[in-house]
């Protein structure tokens, strides 16, 4: 049960969103938004020069704390899969693949199995930590990664504070998240609401020109 606490409970992503609060309000934005990855034209990142793709895994790819895709989504994984190869791994706040939660790699090797996709393994919870691990696993700056997540404050202030294309996504369900982050994704929603209406924009990307970039049909939604 501790552990369980444990793992839920993100002291440094608490201290880091709120750094992100009080001074730089643009990390949390991200560079595109899509109901959920089957919008994602992966064809049109991989010609643009991306090089590789980091996926959550929480409402992103699978329900919360299931080990198998969200079933409207293993096409698009798939497609993902053939443009960038061996490129796309996952990058979980979940116990698999943190060294704290699962030091031996246990339940990242039973998550690699059942969802095909390397976990990468690494020593903090999004958004701390730097990209020394991606940077390892994918051998190329991490300018050339996508990051794709449902959260603002872990997600995409991890990707945009090291650099990468940031594509955030709607919950998959709320259905089995904990109540603490139901709650603090309804005021992720509400401040950036506000903050996009005063015109605050996501840091610069050189790969990055619109908002409609890498969206299959932009204007259907
Ligand atoms: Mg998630």
């Amino acid at each position: 049960m501790i552990a369980k606490l444990g793992q839920r409970f993100n002291a440094a992503g608490i201290g880091s969103a709120a750094r992100v609060l009080l001074r730089d309000r643009s990390l949390m934005l991200p560079h595109v938004h899509v109901p959920d990855i089957s919008w994602i034209d992966w064809r049109a990142l991989k010609e643009r020069g991306f090089a590789g793709v980091v996926f959550d895994k929480d409402n992103t790819l699978t329900a919360p704390y299931v080990a198998t895709v969200w079933p409207t989504l293993g096409e698009s994984l798939e497609e993902c899969r053939k443009c960038f190869g061996e490129n796309v791994a996952l990058l979980s706040n979940s116990a698999a693949g943190l060294y704290q939660f699962d030091p031996a790699g246990v339940e990242a090797d039973a998550l690699e199995k059942s969802l095909g996709i390397s976990v990468i393994r690494h020593g903090s919870k999004k958004p701390a930590g730097n990209a020394d691990a991606l940077k390892k696993r994918f051998g190329c700056d991490a300018s050339l990664l996508v990051m794709v997540g449902d959260r603002h404050l872990t997600d995409v202030v991890y990707g945009n504070k090291n650099g990468l294309l940031t594509i955030s996504t709607e919950p998959l369900t709320l259905k089995g998240e904990p109540f603490i982050v139901t709650r603090v994704r309804r005021f992720e929603d509400a401040m950036l609401r506000r903050w996009k209406s005063s015109g605050l924009k996501p840091p610069p990307h050189s790969l990055h020109t619109t908002e409609f970039d890498f969206i299959k049909d932009p204007g259907c939604w």
